[in-house]
């Protein structure tokens, strides 16, 4: 079904059109100018996830990531730090409110578009792994009163181990982050006040049974996709030193997405897979823009496999990847279902 060729070159050197980018960065060349902070090119700053460039140091690293430690000075008057909107958070549930406006709208969140791009490549960028879609992956649509008649494009996805949000003080094995820019009516990208794209990801939470003891099965869309790479260590997840191209084939994003809700769940009534949490953030990696306008956590996770998982882990260094929970200084989060 999805059959890749492998066309490995130098991750330094690699930038695929705009979008090689670092975790939940944005691609656009008005907002990315650390998308490629890795330390692979010699001149950038490096970030990592643990010591002395881990991410309590993220905002004094570099001038440009003061947000990643303060938050963004720009859209608050004073005491920024009590302002900051940074990601991920922990999703408290008893805190969440449903949308006013739920139940009014056939769909929230319309996926369309997502089987047919064919110029993907998948990366190891030493951060994560990221398939990124030059130019534009599929579209996500929010069909609602409340988050608009706004329409996105898939820019890229990644993974991180463990998972960056947690739901009621519980992490997941993995997420996974499908990163969209808003597009206008008249097809160009939407700006906030300061110039960077604005952005909606769609998160997806990898159980490995830990929360769920229906799932811990092998992720049928991970197995697919890794199967498709031809790479043979790290349970197929590219090294730092692979990328692998598509040759005009498609992936269907759509596969990654939850289908069946766990018992114990359903039981909470969650009666939609689609269901998400949704409040406002940012990029989860420096420079930490605050330019997430919608974080979109799905509330029902997905399977993952404790080896997938390991092998995941294995292929971006053998550390985990995700940034720690971030303070929620007074914002809302609220949930929304088909
Ligand atoms: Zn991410």
């Amino acid at each position: 079904m999805r059959r890749w060729n492998r066309n490995s070159v130098l991750i330094g050197s690699v930038l695929v059109g705009a979008i090689a980018l670092a975790g939940c960065s944005s691609s656009d060349s008005t907002t990315a100018t650390h998308e490629d902070t890795g330390g692979h090119t010699g001149t950038e700053v490096h970030f990592s996830y643990t010591g002395e460039t881990g991410p309590l140091h993220w905002g004094s690293l570099d001038t440009e990531w003061e947000v990643c430690g303060t938050g963004d000075a720009v859209n608050v008057s004073a005491t920024y730090d009590e302002h900051s909107t940074q990601s991920p958070i922990d999703i408290v549930t008893a805190g969440v409110a449903l949308r006013a406006d739920n139940g009014t709208n056939a769909k929230a969140i319309d996926l369309s578009g997502y089987t047919t791009p064919t110029d993907w490549t998948i990366a190891n960028n030493g951060h994560t792994v990221q398939v990124s879609y030059p130019t534009g992956g599929g579209e996500m649509a929010f069909k609602n009163a409340t988050l608009g008649d706004k329409h996105y494009e898939l820019l890229q996805y990644h993974f991180h181990t463990t998972s960056e949000h947690s739901v009621d003080g519980a992490s997941y094995a993995m997420e996974m982050h499908l990163v969209h820019k808003e597009v206008g009516a008249d097809g160009h990208d939407v700006l906030d006040a300061e110039g960077n794209n604005v952005l909606a990801v769609l998160g997806v939470l990898f159980d490995d049974g830990t929360n769920y003891s229906d799932l811990g099965a092998d992720n049928p869309f991970l197995a697919s996709m890794l199967s498709n790479t031809g790479l043979t260590t790290n349970g197929g997840w590219p090294e730092e030193t692979d990328t692998v191209a598509a040759a005009g084939t498609s992936m269907d994003v759509a596969y990654a997405l939850p289908t069946t809700i766990p018992a114990t769940l359903a039981a909470n009534g969650i009666t939609d897979a689609m269901t998400f949490y949704n409040y406002t953030g940012s990029l989860t990696t420096p420079p930490c823009t605050e330019s997430v306008q919608d974080w979109l956590v799905l509330a029902v996770p997905v399977t993952v496999s404790h080896t997938q998982a390991s092998d995941f882990m294995a292929a971006i260094g053998g550390h985990h990847n995700n940034r720690p929970i971030q303070e929620l200084n007074g914002r809302t989060v609220t949930m929304g279902m088909n």
